[in-house]
């Protein structure tokens, strides 16, 4: 899955998945064009939080979610529409390496656990 700061940014790509969606808990449909309308009038409106963001699914499906939490499916893809949604969202951990032994470093570590040297 790939994730977007906001609501226009994740339709954009959605919408070179699939062509068109309906809406999560309703029977509202949405088009290509109706749902980047709505996406800027949310965005506008409903920023998200700096520490949410928006997912999109390979089918094109669109959810909103917090690192490591339960992902809210907004719109889900006529594509796949029994697309079998992940319930959460972890994104990858950045691994850093150790500049002078080039090992990867414990996530946290202050000194390398090979050589010793200050990360
Ligand atoms: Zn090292």
């Amino acid at each position: 899955m790939k994730q977007f700061t906001t609501l226009l940014e994740a339709a954009e790509f959605a919408a070179t998945l699939c062509g068109s969606w309906s809406f999560a808990t309703s029977d509202d449909r949405y088009d290509a064009k109706g749902l980047l309308v709505l996406a800027e009038i949310s965005d506008s409106e409903n920023p998200a939080d700096e520490d949410r963001f928006y997912v999109v699914s390979l089918s094109g499906a669109i959810g909103f979610c917090k690192d490591g939490e339960d992902i809210e499916w907004l719109f889900l893809s006529d594509a796949a529409p029994n697309e079998n949604l992940p319930l959460t969202y972890q994104s990858a951990p950045q691994i850093r390496f150790c500049p002078k032994c080039g090992n990867p470093a414990v996530p946290g570590a202050r000194f390398c656990g090979q050589c010793g040297k200050a990360l």
